[in-house]
């Protein structure tokens, strides 16, 4: 009887197929009672084809170069900047980013602009890897390119640069809502029954600098007497001012390491070519391969 029973709480396709092999029931062990989910060892989540990618984790002087990258990042988008984030006129958001090549150069730029283009798809990153795509052969950004944007990349843009193969991306501002959409892609979740890391991972971080604190902390500020429209925030006097600070940082930039003085110097140059002016794709003015 207490055979029986035991027979009894095991799963049927358990019995029938201990039956079809001829196993005898006191062979039978462990009982296949695992109704509760059991977490993978370390060593089967290990399985997985493709890892994460490395954290951002930048040394001092690849730091210092980031910073460089992101004011220029800042510097295009309030050199058009939006008094407002939707409406008659408006070009878009506030936001934009710089396309940075293997080699360390700036290789093209980009603003959103899914007011005047009625698209909703016209991201500042998607219109920045899109157009310097246009103008190059290539077919997508593998070798090390590194997008820097104000705003930290949504799903739609993560998705893209996920598909080019860009190996990381630095962002001006944390967005609480639409972002850590890489870290969501990369995150192997297997040990809790869920999937590998995404194919083609990309390095994301935000950019360690005063600017980018401004900007997270106006923000939160802002959600306590608005409604959390991070968009809408962008659009605000306070953020203009902070965007106007970063361009005037840039524009007075003093280099702690000597080797990033050309990184400097050449961005000075690309910023001065960068048109202040809504320029509809496909453009080539500063947007093109070397
Ligand atoms: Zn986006």
């Amino acid at each position: 009887m207490k055979v029986f029973h035991h027979w009894m709480k095991l799963a049927p396709w358990a019995l029938s197929a201990s039956l079809l092999v001829g196993c005898h029931p006191k062979r039978m062990a462990p009982p296949l009672e695992a109704e509760a989910p059991v977490a993978l060892t370390a060593a089967e989540a290990e399985e997985c084809r493709f890892k994460p990618p490395p954290p951002y984790q930048p040394t001092p002087e690849q730091n210092e170069k980031d910073q460089i990258y992101s004011l220029v990042a800042y510097a295009v988008v309030y050199r058009n900047w939006q008094e407002a984030s939707v409406g008659v006129g408006v070009r878009g958001y506030n936001i934009g980013s710089v396309l940075v090549d293997p080699s360390g150069r700036l290789v093209c730029w980009a603003r959103n602009a899914v007011g005047v283009t009625g698209n909703k798809t016209q991201h500042g990153e998607v219109r920045l890897m899109t157009n310097y795509l246009h103008n190059t052969t290539g077919g997508a950004l593998g070798g090390g390119y590194t997008v820097y944007t104000t705003l930290e990349p949504c799903a739609m843009c993560s998705g893209m640069m996920t598909l080019m193969s860009v190996k990381s991306t630095v962002y001006g501002q944390a967005d609480p809502d639409f972002g850590k959409a890489l870290e969501r892609l990369s995150f192997n979740s297997t040990a809790i029954h869920g999937f590998c890391s995404y194919p083609r991972g990309v390095t994301s971080g935000e950019v360690i600098h005063a600017i980018a604190e401004r900007l997270d902390q106006g923000y939160a500020r802002y959600m306590q007497t608005h409604p959390p429209v991070i968009t809408d925030f962008l659009a605000s006097p306070e953020a203009r001012q902070i965007f106007a600070d970063a361009e005037q940082q840039l524009l007075t930039f003093k280099v702690q390491f000597p080797s990033n003085q050309p990184v400097l110097d050449s961005a000075l140059a690309f910023l001065q070519g960068v048109p202040r002016e809504y320029t509809e794709t496909p453009y080539t003015t500063n947007c093109q391969a070397p």
